[in-house]
């Protein structure tokens, strides 16, 4: 249902799934999990980085990381995505986009 700030997430949420993908900025996540709890889908999970991924990061984000216990968002399930944009929203660290899979 439309508000005042546009339509309501659900109403967003893209018929068939996979279309559009979550994608979590390395060096912005700080492992808050908000994006975890908030989408219906189960698309996001945590984990930790692997040592490719922490080698990858900027000098910022492997401090931001470190200090996090290197644990981030990841999307395990993206073929599930709706393109809700819940994630996006919830995301303190303005950390996730929606890409074109
Ligand atoms: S856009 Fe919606 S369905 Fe897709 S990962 Fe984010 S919260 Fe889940």
């Amino acid at each position: 249902m439309p508000n005042a700030t546009g339509p309501a997430p659900a109403d967003r949420c893209d018929e068939t799934p996979g279309r559009l993908r979550p994608v979590v900025d390395r060096d912005r996540c700080e492992g808050k999990e908000a994006c975890v709890e908030v989408c219906p889908y189960d698309v996001l999970a945590m984990g930790t980085l692997a040592s490719e991924e922490r080698r990858a990061l900027s000098w910022l984000g492997w401090f931001k990381s470190l200090a996090h216990g290197w644990r981030q968002a990841y999307a395990v399930r993206a073929d599930q995505c709706h393109a809700c944009g819940l994630c996006v929203e919830a995301c303190p660290e303005k950390a996730i986009k929606l890409a074109r899979a």
